[in-house]
């Protein structure tokens, strides 16, 4: 029997783009069209506070896993899962290339959402490298918060609040605390 062919997606842009939101359309659509789809999270992204769902801005959820470090999410895979969605892959670093490489060599689809740049206009690792790997890139852009134009960037215009408390905090606070500290931006605008 021939091996199925692995594609890899990457759905990238800045804050407040859309991504996760894309990424739970799509893994929606294919859990309708009966495929067996798992998604991932970092430990790290604790905005939404601590349970296992991916949140979007728009209010959609979808149940996810989540997992300290890039090599955690192998162990985590079952064999008869098509789709393998990874949401703010950013915060898993390089040595997730080497796991993607591993799930697209086993036939796997593998769907990544993730910042392609920092707050300060640098590429965030390992977002590129992912990008020029994959079959498929989709870049969302955000809205300029100050002019409206299309935003392809973020800026940090606050201090960065650390959400590690025991408590669970209620998503639309830290969703405000968010906004608190980083806007989407346009090129004119990101030098303001
Ligand atoms: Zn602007």
């Amino acid at each position: 029997m021939k091996r199925r062919l692995g594609y890899l997606e990457v759905i990238a842009g800045p804050m407040y783009c859309g991504k996760t939101e894309e990424l739970i359309r799509q893994v929606k659509r294919a859990t309708i069209g009966k495929k067996k789809v798992q998604v991932f999270k970092p430990a790290i992204d604790l905005r939404y506070g601590r349970d296992k769902k991916l949140y979007s801005h728009a209010g959609h959820t979808f149940d996810s896993e989540m997992v300290k470090s890039a090599k955690d999410i192998l162990p985590l895979v079952d064999k008869k899962t098509d789709i393998i969605g990874i949401d703010e892959a950013q915060h898993l670093g390089e040595e997730l290339v080497e796991v993607v490489e591993t799930l697209l060599s086993r036939g796997k689809q593998v769907i990544i959402t993730g910042l392609a740049l920092t707050f300060d206009r640098k590429p965030f690792t390992p977002i590129p490298t992912l990008m020029a790997i994959a079959d498929r890139v989709t870049k969302l852009s955000a809205i300029c918060m100050l002019c409206g134009e299309e935003a392809v960037y973020h800026k940090r215009v606050g201090a960065v609040h650390t959400t590690a408390s025991s408590l669970e905090p209620d998503p639309a606070f830290i969703a405000k605390l968010d906004d608190a500290v980083f806007q989407a931006r346009c090129r004119r605008c990101w030098e303001k």
